[in-house]
């Protein structure tokens, strides 16, 4: 599918691959408003929303219409005005063409907005009002993972260094990178609330070497601020959390642990500058910039685009299709899904668009050539894993420790024989969670019959006191009795 360079030399981080950028980095444009906006209540496989509202609803842009219904879950916000027309299911952007319940919103062409409620003093506020704030403008980590920002500030653990991760190193996706070149005061503004709420000593904003434009403009933003503006290597993986410290700080996160563990929170770019807007602007996260990008496109681009715009939609402001056209991925080429069709909906989760041509090439056997260990970002043994993910051995592949496999597919891009390694850890990982689940679930209702168990005896031995007391009593009063009458 692609070129690739083996690394000529170890830098920071063990493996990786040096690959062609395919970056188009434009200015970032805005589409006219999209006639229907859409937005599936699915986030991911455990974390869903409620719908707020009713078909015939009116609703403003930055209204909530859909409520978390949990922690991990963040709400959802019209991105414009009109009438609520239907709750419906419609494809999603889900790797398995599934189709789930959606939101349907009849824009009015007005785009009349809630009055927004900036906090200005942010360093005036609590640091919890601060997260509330966060969840509340249902920002979620833009990088593409998309799990809720809110959460992610919470943890725990002290927190030394915050690493804005403005690396983007995945091929085509420049949106990050116009971002930056556009918005680099409101991102390190948004970089310092969230520095702030973290109590982070050090922030670094880490960016690759190869976007010159973006890191002057960033270097120059920061100037004020003890914000390090810090250039890393560009090789893929670069922006891998455990590979980013690991180029900026040369700390190796061991396999199985966490970065907040050691003292590290890793934000995307885009992400600081959603958090900009909510706390300083009070604006809720409806609208990001994604890269529409490839062979496919006839018109490569970096838009802004509201949450919920059908892709057809972006495609059309692109002047449509070109001849190559033959498969749509949602994220890069390294990481991205396929998708159905162009009936889908941008989400949060949306950094890019990549149209391009199919490659089909045959599978052959694995020759045992070794070369996907040398390039795993993450120390693992693809070929090890493969095997043991297509015996369906569990328990060999958590032991290979598959859950630090960060999907980066360079083992795929290298891998002689073609064999899709990635697709099948995937797999892997979804019926490993699964099973997971099913045995924490199983080991929550033993524990609630146990409890169960246990309040029905004690209630039976409280009975059987009160029993043994009521007897001793009238014992007592049929004794007392018989006394009177021998009296
Ligand atoms: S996809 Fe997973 S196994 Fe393959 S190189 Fe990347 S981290 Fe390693
Ligand atoms: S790169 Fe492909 S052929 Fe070589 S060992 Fe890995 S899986 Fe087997």
């Amino acid at each position: 599918m692609f070129n690739f360079f083996w690394r000529k030399k170890k830098s920071t981080f063990t493996g990786g691959i040096i690959l062609d950028g395919h970056k188009q980095v434009t200015k970032i444009n805005t589409p006219q408003l999209p006639k229907e906006l859409i937005y599936p209540l699915f986030l991911t496989s455990d974390r869903y929303t409620k719908a707020c509202v009713k078909v015939g609803d009116y609703v403003k842009k930055g209204q909530v219409i859909a409520i978390a219904d949990s922690l991990l879950s963040t709400p959802i916000h019209a991105a414009s005005s009109g009438i609520i027309s239907s709750i419906e299911k419609r494809l999603i952007a889900h790797p398995s063409g599934l189709a789930d319940d959606c939101i349907i919103l009849q824009t009015d062409g007005l785009d009349s907005a809630l009055e927004a409620e900036p906090c200005l003093d942010y360093r005036q506020q609590s640091r919890d009002f601060l997260r509330k704030k966060i969840h509340q403008a249902g920002i979620v980590g833009l990088g593409g993972a998309a799990f809720p920002t809110a959460k992610k500030l919470s943890g725990s653990p002290a927190i030394h260094t915050l690493i804005i991760n403005a690396a983007e190193c995945e091929p085509y996706i420049s949106c990050d990178e116009s971002l930056a070149i556009a918005s680099a005061k409101e991102i390190i503004q948004g970089s310092l609330i969230i520095q702030h709420i973290l109590q982070a000593s050090l922030c670094i904003i880490a960016i690759e070497d190869s976007k010159p434009d973006a890191y002057l403009a960033l270097l120059f933003a920061a100037k004020e601020t003890d914000i390090k503006i810090q250039k890393v290597p560009s090789i893929y993986p670069t922006g891998g959390e455990k590979q980013l410290i690991q180029v900026l700080s040369g700390e190796q996160i061991p396999p199985q642990k966490l970065v907040f563990e050691y003292g590290y929170i890793c934000q995307n770019i885009a992400t600081s500058f959603a958090v900009y807007q909510a706390v300083l602007l009070g604006i809720p996260l409806t609208e990001r910039v994604i890269t529409v990008t490839g062979a496919g496109i006839k018109q490569a681009q970096n838009i802004q685009a509201k949450i919920g715009t059908p892709i057809k939609d972006l495609v059309q402001f692109c002047q449509g299709y070109t001849e190559h056209a033959q498969q749509l991925i949602m994220g890069g080429p390294m990481m991205g899904i396929a998708l159905a069709s162009d009936e889908i909906a941008v989400i949060k989760a949306s950094n890019c668009l990549l149209i391009e041509p199919i490659k089909a090439s045959a599978i052959q056997p694995c020759i045992r050539c070794g070369d996907c260990a040398k390039v795993c970002p993450s120390e693992l043994l693809p070929q090890q894993l493969y095997w043991y993910s297509r015996s369906q051995q569990w328990d060999n592949c958590t032991d290979y420790n598959l859950a630090d496999c960060i999907e980066c597919g360079c083992c795929d891009v290298v891998c002689p024989s073609k064999i899709p390694l990635v697709q099948s850890f995937r797999i892997a990982k979804s019926e490993i969670s699964q099973q997971q689940k099913q045995a924490e679930q199983a080991a929550l209702a033993k524990k609630r019959f146990e409890n169960q168990q246990q309040r029905k005896l004690r209630i039976e031995q409280e009975k059987a006191v009160l029993l043994e007391k009521r007897k001793a009593t009238i014992e007592k009063m049929k004794a007392a009795a018989a006394q009177r009458k021998l009296n």
